[in-house]
């Protein structure tokens, strides 16, 4: 079985399942579990920040960052297709009860104009803009990245106009390694950053918020009436660190089996337009000879999954389980349709 249609379908690996078994804990509501305490202590450091929030997942870490940040009524700014806006189930509406100022973006990404133009002037008759919301990289984007000097001009918009900005960084480790920018560099531009370590990372759960100080005591607060309040989940948590220490830098390797895929793809005459390969997805129309659902069905036939996302679309993601025979194999078949 060769599984692309998410990056969230890896199984964790012997040694990350012994590091599992291995790990100290304690109840972390009562902010005892050791295991939990050195993963946000470390990727709080990474990212430069005072402190870190482990959550249950990407959802639970970007509601809980929204609800800090904003008011009851305010208006939260963030591309069409962005994670938070279109597959969290309304939870901007339902947790924070705000509303969403969605603007298009090319690839899932807006630029500082765009926000700028999108900020509500001080006027009784509009919600106040509170917080902007961007993706890196964009999942609906085919895994687009940001240019850094993009997100430094964001920031400088928000600053001035008393805006905060929240990272949804899912796949933030990506496009880190894609680009070769460090957790710093990204840490200094967002008042809070979401970071998944089921996508790409391949760990089972675990998703980690982090903030200045002030920020993560109040997200501490949310993610208990969320539900959140986990007890000896450093468990969970040792997942997460062997992941930040083994499967890092390996991201580099999804990142060549997509753009190899993809190369392979773009040659057959029933694949159209193509999304650029950034990072480890693959984003392509399926025409003529095929429709996206035939095709899915027809690669099915051979042991492959992947996604018809759009009436037009088809999406594949590589990622730690999709090893260099599984792509060679792939290449072959592609060929051969
Ligand atoms: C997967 C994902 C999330 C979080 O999803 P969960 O399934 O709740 O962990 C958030 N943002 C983006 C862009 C994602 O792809």
């Amino acid at each position: 079985m060769i599984d692309l249609r998410s990056d969230t379908v890896t199984r964790p690996t012997q040694p990350m399942l012994e590091a599992m078994m291995a790990a100290r804990v304690g109840d972390d509501v009562f902010g005892e579990d050791p295991t939990i305490n050195e993963l946000e202590a470390e990727v709080a450091k990474q990212f430069g920040k005072d402190a870190a929030l482990f959550c249950a997942s990407g959802t639970m870490a970007n509601q809980i960052a929204i609800k800090c940040h904003t008011r009851p009524g305010d208006e939260v700014i963030c591309e069409t297709n962005s994670h938070v806006y279109i597959y969290e189930g309304g939870g901007i509406a339902f947790n924070s009860g705000c509303q969403v100022k969605p603007l298009p973006g090319v690839r899932g990404l807006i630029n500082a104009q765009q926000v700028v133009e999108a900020i509500n002037p001080d006027d009784i008759h509009k919600p106040v803009s509170r917080l902007v919301c961007l993706e890196n990289s964009s999942n609906r984007g085919g895994g687009s990245i940001y240019q850094l000097s993009d997100i430094e001009d964001i920031r400088a918009i928000c600053l001035q106009n008393n805006l905060k900005l929240h990272l949804d960084g899912a796949r933030l480790w990506n496009a880190l390694v894609a680009r070769g920018e460090t957790a710093l560099q990204h840490g200094k531009q967002f008042d809070s950053i979401s970071v998944c370590f089921s996508k790409g990372l391949g760990a089972p759960v675990g998703s980690v918020l982090v903030g200045n100080a002030d920020f993560i005591h109040q997200a501490r607060r949310v993610r208990k009436v969320y539900g959140g309040g986990m007890r000896q989940a450093g468990y969970l948590a040792a997942a997460c660190l062997y992941a930040l220490d083994h499967n890092v830098a390996r991201l580099e390797s999804d990142h060549n089996h997509a753009k190899y895929i993809a190369s392979q793809l773009i040659k057959k005459d029933f694949v159209g337009k193509m999304l650029p390969v950034e990072s480890n997805m693959i984003i392509f129309e399926v025409h003529g000879r095929f429709t996206p659902k035939a095709f899915v069905e027809k690669l099915a036939g051979s042991g492959i999954k992947c996604l018809a996302i759009s009436p037009t679309q088809v999406r594949m993601v590589t990622h730690l389980d999709i090893l260099p025979v599984m792509v060679e194999q792939l290449g072959h078949i592609i060929e051969h349709m």
